[in-house]
C-alpha cells in the first residue's frame, strides 16, 4: 500500500547512487531479498543536493548481509549494522525494524517514566521501518532497479512543499527520543525545510526531555548540528525554542552577556563559512569558542580571589570543563586542543622579547590565532592586537625585531 512514484514524476536516476551502494543493493535483490536506498540520500537527492553518504535498508538479517559481501562487518551492539566495504567508501547496511509495541502494556519496559524509548532492537516490516523513522522526507525508499521511490508516509509530497513533518504522534514520537527535536531543529535549518506546525508545537513545551538522553548521543547531535555549515541559524532555533539549555548548559547564560553572544554568534558564522568554503572546521576550536566567556568570567573571579593570573586561568579552564562533561561529554580528545587554544591567549598580549618568536612556532599559532582573532572582532581586545599579529606574522624574519613592543 506504499505510494510508489515513477522515475518519470521524481526524476532520480540509479547513476546518482554511488556505486558501491548500487551493487549492495543490486546483490542483495539476486539474492532474493529486498534491498533499498534508504534516509537521508533520498531526501538530499529529490532536493537537488548531494548526499554524504548511502544508507541501504533490506529485510535480509544483519549474518545473511554478511554472508553476501567478502569486505563487510557487522557492527554495533543495541541494534546491529552492517558495513559493507568497497574500495574508500563504506555502506550501511540495515535490517528492517519495527517501532516500539504499540501502545499495548507490554511496550511500557520499553521505555523510562517519560516515554523515551530504551530498546528498539526487533526486526520489522518494511512498514513498520518506514514508520518507525523520524520524519516523512526521511522515510523514502528508492530502488535503483526500478528507479521508483516507495513512500509510506506521503513523505515525496511534504519534500516538494517544503515540509518537515514528523511521522505519527509528535509528542509521543519526541518522548521516544527527545533527540528527535534536535534533528527537527537542525533537518530544517540545513535543508530549508519549515515545520509542520504540528511538529513544531510541542517542542518548548517538551524541550527539558533532553535532560534524560544520555550525554553522548547529545554530544553527537550537538555536534552534527555545529558542524552542519547552518550552526549559527541552528543555534538560534534551538534557542528560540528553549531547546539550548540541554545541550551546553552554560549556553544560555554566554547569550546572555552582550559580549559572549556576540562572540559566540561571530564563531558560528566563521564555522559556516568555513564549511560553504570546503576547508577544514575543528569541534575543539568551536567548543573551545562557545565556552570561552565562561572561563573568562571564572579567570576573572579566582583572580579576585587573589590568585596570580596564569594558574587562575588553568585552574578556570579545568572547572568549566568539568560542569560541561557532566552533561555534555565533550570527549577527552577534543579537549586538549580547546585547552591549547585557552592557555595561549594570554601570550599574544606579551610582545617583547623572544615570546612573541616562541609563540609564532607553536604547533597550534594558526588555531590560536584564529581565536583571537574574534576576541578582536567581538570587542573583548582592541582590534589593534590582532592587527599586529597579523603584521608580525607576515614581516619578513628580520623585520620582526622592529615591531616588537618593549616592556609588554
Ligand atoms: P544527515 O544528512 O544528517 O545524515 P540523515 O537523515 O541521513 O541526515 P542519519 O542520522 O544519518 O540522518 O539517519 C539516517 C536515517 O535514520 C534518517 O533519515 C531517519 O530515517 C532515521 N533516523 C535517524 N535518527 C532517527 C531518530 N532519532 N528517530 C527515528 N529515525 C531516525
Ligand atoms: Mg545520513
Amino acid at each position: 500500500e506504499p505510494r510508489r512514484i515513477p522515475l518519470q514524476q521524481h526524476g532520480i536516476l540509479a547513476d546518482q547512487i554511488s556505486p558501491c551502494a548500487r551493487r549492495v543493493v543490486s546483490t542483495l535483490q539476486q539474492a532474493g531479498y529486498r534491498a533499498f536506498i534508504v534516509g537521508g540520500a533520498v531526501r538530499d537527492l529529490l532536493l537537488g543536493r548531494a548526499p554524504k553518504d548511502f544508507d541501504v535498508a533490506t529485510n535480509a538479517t544483519p549474518e545473511e548481509v554478511r554472508r553476501l559481501f567478502r569486505r563487510s562487518r557487522i557492527i554495533g551492539r543495541r541494534f546491529r549494522l552492517v558495513h559493507v566495504m568497497c574500495g574508500p567508501e563504506t555502506v550501511e547496511v540495515s535490517t528492517f525494524r519495527g517501532g516500539p509495541a504499540d501502545d499495548s502494556a507490554a511496550g511500557d519496559s520499553c521505555t523510562d517514566e517519560h516515554g523515551r524509548i530504551l530498546q528498539d532492537n526487533v526486526f520489522g516490516t518494511q512498514e513498520e521501518d518506514a514508520t518507525r523513522r523520524d520524519f516523512t522526507a526521511n522515510a523514502l525508499f528508492y530502488d535503483p532497479t526500478s528507479q521508483e521511490i516507495w513512500d509510506y508516509h506521503n513523505g515525496y509530497a511534504d519534500l516538494k512543499k517544503g515540509v518537515l513533518r514528523i511521522i505519527g504522534e509528535p509528542e509521543k514520537r519526541y518522548r521516544e527520543d527527545p533527540v528527535r527535536m534536535l534533528r527537527a531543529v537542525r533537518l530544517a535549518a540545513k535543508l530549508d525545510l519549515k515545520l509542520d506546525p504540528k511538529t513544531e508545537a510541542p517542542i518548548p513545551r517538551l524541550a527539558p526531555l533532553i535532560q534524560n538522553v544520555p550525554a553522548a548521543r547529545v554530544f553527537d547531535e550537538m555536534l552534527k548540528l555545529l558542524m552542519s555549515g547552518h550552526s549559527r541559524q541552528c543555534v538560534l532555533q534551538l534557542r528560540a525554542r528553549g531547546l539550548h539549555h540541554g545541550l551546553l548548559p552554560l549556553l544560555d547564560v554566554i547569550l546572555e552577556q552582550p559580549l559572549g553572544e556576540r562572540f559566540v554568534m561571530l564563531a558560528l558564522e566563521s564555522t559556516d563559512r568555513r564549511i560553504a568554503a570546503d576547508k577544514p572546521v575543528t569541534p575543539s576550536f568551536l567548543f573551545a569558542a562557545l565556552l570561552w566567556h565562561e572561563v573568562l568570567a571564572t579567570w576573572k573571579t579566582f583572580q579576585e580571589q587573589g590568585e596570580k593570573p596564569i594558574p587562575a586561568l588553568f585552574r578556570a579552564m579545568d572547572e568549566v570543563l568539568a560542569v560541561q562533561e557532566e552533561r555534555l561529554a565533550i570527549p577527552r580528545r577534543y579537549e586538549s586542543m580547546m585547552k591549547e587554544i585557552w592557555a595561549l591567549q594570554p601570550r599574544f598580549l606579551q610582545r617583547s622579547g623572544q615570546r612573541p618568536f616562541r609563540l609564532l612556532e607553536h604547533p597550534r599559532f594558526r588555531a590560536a590565532y584564529d581565536f583571537l582573532l574574534l576576541r578582536c572582532e567581538s570587542g573583548e581586545l582592541p582590534r589593534e592586537v590582532g592587527e599586529w599579529w597579523d603584521a608580525f606574522q607576515r614581516a619578513e624574519p628580520h623585520e620582526r625585531q622592529a615591531l616588537l613592543i618593549p616592556g609588554e
